[in-house]
């Protein structure tokens, strides 16, 4: 059959051949896959009422559009089965190998839930406080994100691995991103108290996951306790203590008197015998999940991993996520250094090029150049995908024309920390207008708002929250020349007054900060009786004496609040200093200067009103 011609270019037909593309294929990539030029899919898809360019990411819908118009069955991909495909062009598969016969036992990893205020926290705390082990060890306790004990069942010393990062968001969040990480639920419900909503949604998720639960009856040193009412109470929802003929362990705690832990251990472990054949290949390469992620101001980007196959070592070279590097060093809860990390052994990794997100998947990898790979072939896909819905720009100010259109208001929230992130979000998310306006939140990541950030909200009606972040140069530059709304932010309340005023359609801010320049510290002077002085070049606008100043090291906001206090050119006092120019800066009592920093300067103005 000949191929049919659409404004004169002719367009290979399919006839229902399969082609497959990721989520966020152009009209490029498709004509690619199946011969054809990429304009006549462009004119194809402009007949059936769509206008894209060819470079342009399309949506799946559109796709299917083109796909029956020209007889290819298309498959959009998704993101976990690209990856997939992804690791099997290395060779790699995520997941244990070889023979059953050779895994090892490995310790049960615990995720405790409940509801807000039953105290999953303090009895985190106190488990902790329990570990004999580690005290003998020494070494201040830190919050990784989790946590190993050790304790003692039948003269065994059984390790349990508790998950530090309480509540059922973070275990909802890492089992929607494909991570399964919990072995056991410990359900803390307060004995005073009763069951309540949020423990409610914590048992539908363990239960929706296949997970067994321990519940932890706790609070029972308060007066007005009733263990037996919450016993009854659960039987409703299919959890019937053992001592009623059921076959989940309850146990009567309190995490203040520390009553009842022991018993708690125990009965972690006695399920997880029970109903679990907890085993791990420990020889494999290592694999794992991403806990939680940071920026550290020290040691640059850590991750807390759990491992859940191999051995993870010092030098391995690893990919977690869209993050890569060499791991540096390994550490434990108490901030000691370790060797090695079998199984179920949660550890910092310091020696990443990036943050991961938590709930991302690691892999240790043969070559450095294959972890790299990887993990660029996943930030290109994350790009894609995302650049898959276009729309037009937006501010906070127009945001009333748009939301009639649109009816969402999309954010891209970036941090200096995942849990400060995780928490705005959250913050954000509870905000209720109205019912056909909603807010979704398409991005969110720790570190400074990148280049590929601003390129995400050019993409999208995006305005970008920076949460203790600032842009890096590139990304400001960009952000101003396309204008897109950059907001940045150190209180939560704040960001969320605004948006919320804004979905509200009353935002009229009375001042706007205005930049007035940006200097780049070279060298670093010490003055007698006035401290450290920036040794600086002018890189954009102005620099003048007495202007508000923040000091910004690696994308992130070191200081605020700062002021110019000195401005000299060589030996002299200047009022101002222009871009292109060196000068030696002076904030004051603030000595904390280093070389490359940022010293950003600006001012309060007073906006007009709409
Ligand atoms: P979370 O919101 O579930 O993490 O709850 P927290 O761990 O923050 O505890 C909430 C409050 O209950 C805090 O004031 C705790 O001190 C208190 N609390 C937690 N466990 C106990 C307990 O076993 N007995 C008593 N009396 N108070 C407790």
């Amino acid at each position: 059959m000949a191929a049919p011609s659409m404004g004169g270019v002719s367009l290979p037909r399919g006839h229902g051949q399969t082609v497959r593309l990721p989520r966020g294929a152009s009209l490029t990539d498709l004509a690619e896959k199946i011969g054809a030029q990429p304009s006549a899919l462009v004119t194809a898809l402009f007949h059936l009422g769509e206008m894209v360019t060819a470079t342009q990411s399309v949506n799946d819908e559109t796709l299917q559009l083109l796909g029956a118009e020209i007889e290819w069955d298309i498959q959009v991909v998704s993101p976990e089965d690209e990856d997939r495909e992804l690791l099997e062009t290395f060779d790699l598969t995520f997941g244990d190998e070889g023979d059953e016969e050779d895994w090892v036992a490995r310790p049960p990893v615990v995720t405790v839930m409940g509801h807000v205020d039953h105290g999953k926290t303090k009895l985190l705390d106190a488990i902790r406080n329990s570990n004999v082990v580690a005290r003998e060890a020494g070494g201040i306790t830190q919050h990784i994100g989790a946590y190993q004990i050790v304790t003692e069942l039948e003269d065994y010393e059984r390790p349990i691995t508790f998950i530090d990062t309480p509540g059922h968001e973070s275990f909802t969040a890492m089992r929607a991103r494909g991570a399964k990480v919990t072995d056991i639920v410990v359900l803390v419900v307060a004995a005073d108290d009763g069951v309540m909503p949020q423990t409610v949604e914590a048992l539908n998720h363990a239960q929706a996951a296949e997970v067994p639960i321990v519940v932890a009856v706790n609070k029972i040193d308060k007066e007005g306790a009733n263990p037996a009412k919450i016993r009854q109470q659960l039987t409703e929802y299919g959890l019937v203590a053992e001592e009623y003929g059921g076959d989940t362990m309850f146990v009567d705690v309190s995490a203040t008197t520390r009553q009842g832990l022991d018993e708690l251990l125990t009965a972690i472990l006695l399920t997880a015998d029970a109903s679990l054949d907890l085993r791990a290949n420990a020889e494999q390469d290592p694999q794992g999940v991403v806990i939680e992620g940071k920026l550290d101001k020290g040691r640059g980007p850590v991750a807390t991993v759990l491992v859940q196959r191999g051995t993870l070592r010092q030098g391995d070279s690893i990919v977690a996520g869209d993050a890569y590097g060499r791991v540096r060093s390994l550490l434990d809860e108490h901030g000691n250094k370790l060797k090695e990390a079998l199984p179920a052994r949660p550890v910092q990794v310091v020696g990443l090029t990036s943050v991961p997100r938590a709930g991302d998947t690691f892999l240790v990898v043969e070559e450095d150049r294959v972890a790299r790979q990887i993990a660029d072939r996943r930030q290109a896909r994350i790009r894609n995908a995302q650049n898959a819905s276009m729309r037009k720009r937006i501010s906070l100010e127009d945001l009333d024309a748009a939301l009639k259109e649109n009816r969402q208001l999309n954010l891209i929230i970036k941090g200096d920390n995942s849990g400060t992130v995780e928490a705005l979000e959250e913050a954000l998310m509870k905000i209720e207008v109205s019912d056909d306006i909603s807010l979704r939140v398409i991005h969110r990541g720790v570190g400074g708002i990148t280049k590929s950030d601003i390129d995400l909200a050019l993409a999208d009606d995006v305005i970008v929250l920076g949460f203790n972040v600032r842009a890096e140069g590139q990304a400001t530059e960009l952000a101003n020349r396309e204008g897109v709304d950059v907001r940045y932010y150190s209180v939560i309340y704040q960001a969320i007054e605004e948006i919320e005023a804004a979905l509200k359609g009353m935002l009229k801010p009375e001042y706007e900060e205005v930049a007035l320049g940006t200097a780049e510290v070279r060298e670093v002077f010490r003055v007698p009786r006035i401290g450290n002085v920036a040794g600086s070049i002018v890189r954009s606008g102005v620099i003048t004496r007495n202007s508000k100043a923040r000091l910004v090291r690696d994308g992130v906001v070191v200081a605020d609040n700062l002021t110019v206090e000195s401005l000299r050119r060589f030996k002299d006092d200047v009022t101002e200093v222009r871009d292109g120019y060196e000068c030696g800066i002076g904030l004051g009592s603030f000595n904390d200067i280093k070389i490359e920093d940022v010293i950003e300067t600006f001012e309060m103005r007073e906006k007009p009103r709409a």
